[in-house]
């Protein structure tokens, strides 16, 4: 008889919803297969459309006991707080240490409310992970935009496309209410979507305006106190809600290894997608750092590195050659607006319209039915 190789993946993120989708074949190589995490899977593809009212909680998450169970796999209901590299242990915030031989990390991102002086202390403030906050935000501000006072003053720091399409979603929930938008956008760069085609990032900003936004370009906010936002060019905003969607970076725990890391980027993999100083310990997604291609904070990546996981950790149980990830180096994305409209953009190429969130509901729809059980 075969011995049992423990692989276990710490993490719902989306690879590991893939690999979880195709436990058997690690089962068919001999493995016990435990997924580990705190909670279900959000999925960013529809959040923003969630906070705007598009989509309810439900329709935005998933289960992965569910979908672990249903594929000869366990579920551990926990969070994971150190890896113990010289015995192989896992240690679990509520449960008993848990033994690897292999092990896959696809922890996901953070936001650090630490980079502006005041706001990690501070009541509402909504970094924009985890995503499950946003369902909350989106509670709170129902329930006051519902009443007679007068609509939440709200500020959303970052001018990337998740701080855009946080703000359109943001504008589309007041009107629903018939409320107008009390929402300030505030970017450290000079235009909104600075990695997007000059006209797009345009043609949002005229746009966002037109809807009663208030910009605050080149302006980083620096402080906050007593529902103040105070920003490096003197300006101050009061302001109930502020959410942070500045930046993505690697969860803390990457760094707590003893394993070659970048401390916003990540662990470090190679192409077979482990890290270079220990082959057992494989990550995926937004807490890996490709050294030598790194890629952008974005869950198009991990859904592609999925496969390859998957086919590495076979291999590994068969041992046989692993084989190489190359990231894409072009990718779709688009906004939703809020509006019934999207924003895709493509490389060099944008567009806009009803067809472009047509298309990007028919992939979410897409993605999502994969995985629900
Ligand atoms: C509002 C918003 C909209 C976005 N829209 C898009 C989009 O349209 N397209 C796109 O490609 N990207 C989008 N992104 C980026 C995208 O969210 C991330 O790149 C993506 O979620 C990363 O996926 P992942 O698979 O690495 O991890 P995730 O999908 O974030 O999953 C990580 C999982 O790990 C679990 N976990 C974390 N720590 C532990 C621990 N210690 N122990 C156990 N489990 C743990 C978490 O609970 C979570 O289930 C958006 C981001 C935001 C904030």
């Amino acid at each position: 008889m075969t011995e049992t190789t423990n692989v276990v993946l710490v993490g719902a993120g989306h690879a590991h919803l893939h690999v979880a989708a195709h436990a058997q074949r690690l089962i068919e190589h001999g493995a016990h297969v435990t997924l580990i995490s705190p909670g279900d899977f959000w999925y960013s593809g529809m959040a923003t459309g969630m906070l705007g009212g598009d989509y309810e909680a439900s329709q935005d998450r998933l289960d992965p006991a569910s979908l672990i169970e249903a594929h000869g796999g366990e579920f551990v209901a926990d969070r994971v707080i150190g890896i113990d590299r010289h015995q192989r242990l896992v240690r679990l915030a509520d449960s008993p240490p848990l033994a690897y031989d292999l092990l896959s990390l696809n922890l996901g991102s953070r936001v650090d409310p630490s980079s502006i002086f005041g706001l990690s202390s501070a009541d509402n403030v909504w970094p924009v992970k985890p995503l499950s906050g946003l369902w909350r935000l989106r509670q709170q501000l129902e329930s006051a935009l519902a009443g007679d006072a007068e609509a939440p003053s709200l500020a959303v720091i970052g001018g990337g496309p998740t701080g855009v399409e946080l703000t359109a979603n943001l504008v589309a929930l007041y009107a629903r209410y018939g409320r107008e938008p009390n929402i300030a956008l505030v970017s450290a760069s000079e235009r909104l979507l600075p990695n997007a085609p000059r006209a797009a990032g345009a043609w949002i900003e005229r746009r966002l305006e037109r809807c009663g936004v208030r910009l605050e370009l080149a302006a980083s906010a620096v402080g906050h106190q007593a529902g103040e936002l105070r920003l490096d060019d003197g300006m101050r905003l009061n302001v109930e809600h502020v959410v942070l969607a500045n930046g993505l970076i690697a969860p803390e725990l990457t760094g707590e290894l003893g394993l070659c890391c970048d401390s916003r980027q990540g662990l470090a993999i190679t192409a077979a997608l482990h890290s270079p100083d220990d082959s057992r310990i494989f990550a995926v997604g937004d807490c890996a750092w490709l050294r030598q291609a790194p890629y952008p904070k974005l869950g198009v990546f991990g859904v592609r590195q999925a496969p390859v996981l998957l086919d590495n950790l076979c291999a590994w149980l068969a041992g046989e050659a692993l084989r190489d990830y190359r990231p894409q180096r072009r990718y779709l994305s688009v906004l939703n607006l809020g509006d019934g409209r999207g924003l895709a953009l493509w490389d060099r190429w944008w567009w806009k319209g009803r067809l472009a969130l047509k298309l990007k509901r028919r992939l979410d729809r897409r993605f999502m039915a994969q995985y629900g059980v």
